[in-house]
């Protein structure tokens, strides 16, 4: 099964792209994790990769295409993948299509979750860590999981925020480049849809609502994933 994945920032697209991994059993090629371990390992990518993703612009086309095209054609993608971070744009997204098509290989799924711009700032903005558990969800702007005042909704343990999450600005640049239509990552998405509307439905498309809980996103995603089999 061969399926990309596309949400913005605080969808909840990395706990949604987990379970579709678990279904599966398809290796989950995440380009940001890519870098991100690139950066940490001090490779030559990592280092040529660093300034753009601290400044939250995209990495250059010319380092990213060919990196992700390298990876799909590793052992464990032999039976499928799951492609979550890319394409983040219109000129990937055709790269990518090409690429498929030379090597004959089929896109089957297209995910995309759906999700306001403003619900996904204050998704993010509003997230709270509990200091006794990570695990343990709270979101000034959730209702299912708003804190009991400034304590855990599950412990009581104090809160704090991740300094990543309250940069307003930097927030505002993943998502300018997200949610634009013309050259951005909903261009590539609304590429898909095209392609996939002049194909017979060949990708599949399944778009899923990101305003429910995750428990209620996760059982769409799955009814609509077992819905098509
Ligand atoms: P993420 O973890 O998906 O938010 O990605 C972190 C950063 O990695 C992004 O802000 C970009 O700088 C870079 N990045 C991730 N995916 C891509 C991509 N497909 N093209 C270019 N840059 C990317």
């Amino acid at each position: 099964m061969k399926i990309l994945f596309f949400g913005p920032n605080g969808s909840g697209k990395g706990t949604q792209g987990a379970i579709v991994k678990e279904k599966y059993g398809i290796p989950h090629i995440e380009t940001g994790v890519i870098f991100r371990d690139n950066i940490s390992r001090g490779t030559d990518l990592g280092k040529e990769a660093k300034g753009y993703i601290d400044r939250g612009e995209l990495v250059p086309d010319s380092i990213t295409i060919p990196m992700i095209l390298n990876r799909l054609k590793e052992d464990d993608c032999k039976d499928g993948w799951l492609l979550d971070g890319f394409p983040r744009n219109l000129a990937q997204a055709e790269a990518l299509d090409k690429a498929l098509q030379e090597e004959g290989i089929t896109l089957d799924i297209v995910i995309e979750m759906v999700l306001d711009r403003q619900i996904a700032k204050n998704r993010i903005m509003g997230r709270r860590l509990c200091v006794n558990d990570n695990n343990h969800p709270n979101n000034i702007y959730i209702d299912a999981i708003k804190p009991n005042g400034d304590k855990c909704r599950i412990c009581g343990g104090d809160l704090k925020t991740r300094s990543d999450d309250q940069d307003e600005e930097a927030i505002d640049q993943r998502h300018n480049i997200y949610y634009d239509t013309e050259t951005g990552t909903m261009a590539g998405v609304n590429y898909f849809k095209a392609l996939s509307a002049k194909n017979n439905g060949v990708p599949r498309i399944i778009e899923l609502d990101g305003r429910p809980g995750v428990k209620e996103v996760s059982a769409e995603l799955l009814a609509k994933l077992d819905a098509q089999e």
